[in-house]
């Protein structure tokens, strides 16, 4: 992978990226992804934040090998705090993360969301609990999909702000959009999770002293993935 040819799971984040966007792009580690959208002329300038210095040196090197230092700002920040008030930003993207780790910097960088940011997610498990969080800030699930690339599921999950939501338990756990559109790499994905739960639940009849609430809470996802499949 590199700033010309990105990853299918970038490619399919990069296709939520509105033209013409001005973007976040939080942990951008080599900043590949805002500089393809520069180079092929999708978005008009871009924030590449990055905690940690490491990367933070390859985003510099990758935006300034490809001329865009004018267009591209490479910012040492944690999460949203790379964000200026000037930046007019509207789309973010936080991708490659667990989930929680998602949720806590749109969570501990709330204050600077305007409420007009597309958000496009993919996090690496932990989908649940960011769900929650988008529902519970007022931000409804507008797309989402699963894709598989190197043995990996990836989700991606793209919200706006809008009128209250509620989600079910269930909706929350699968997602409300792909509950709904039911494709091929969702499918495969729950029925290899539960033979997965399925595995965990015949080892805990065979262990001892397995804390009760985590049966309970296997079996119940167990249950789930079963009437999701119908
Ligand atoms: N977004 C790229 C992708 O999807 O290919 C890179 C993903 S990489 C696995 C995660 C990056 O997020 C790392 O470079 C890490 O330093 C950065 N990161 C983690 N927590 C962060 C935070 N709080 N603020 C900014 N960057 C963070």
């Amino acid at each position: 992978m590199n700033e010309q040819t990105l990853s299918r799971r970038l490619e399919r984040v990069a296709a939520h990226v509105p033209a013409g966007a001005r973007l976040a792009d939080i942990g951008s580690d080599h900043a590949y992804l805002p500089v393809a959208l520069m180079r092929r002329g999708v978005i008009a300038a871009a924030v590449a934040g990055e905690v940690a210095m490491t990367p933070y040196r390859a985003a510099e090197r990758t935006v300034r090998e490809n001329d865009l230092e004018q267009s591209i700002d490479v910012r040492l920040a944690n999460g949203l705090a790379a964000i200026e008030p000037g930046d007019g930003i509207s789309a973010i993207t936080l991708c490659g993360m667990g989930g929680e780790t998602i949720r806590d910097i749109l969570d501990s960088g709330k204050a600077c969301l305007t409420g007009h940011e597309r958000l496009i997610l993919q996090p690496n498990g932990g989908e649940q609990p960011l769900r929650l969080w988008l529902m519970s800030h007022g931000y409804r699930i507008v797309s989402e999909e699963v894709l598989r690339e190197n043995r990996f599921d990836y989700e991606i999950i793209v919200a706006e702000r809008g009128d209250p939501v509620h989600y079910s338990a269930e909706q929350l756990y699968f997602g409300p959009v792909q509950m709904q559109t039911r494709s091929p790499a969702f499918l495969s994905k729950w029925q290899r999770l539960l033979r997965e739960r399925q595995r965990t639940l015949n080892s805990f009849a065979k262990a001892r002293n397995v804390p009760e609430h985590k049966v309970r809470e296997i079996t119940l996802q167990a249950r789930w993935i079963t009437d999701l499949l119908g």
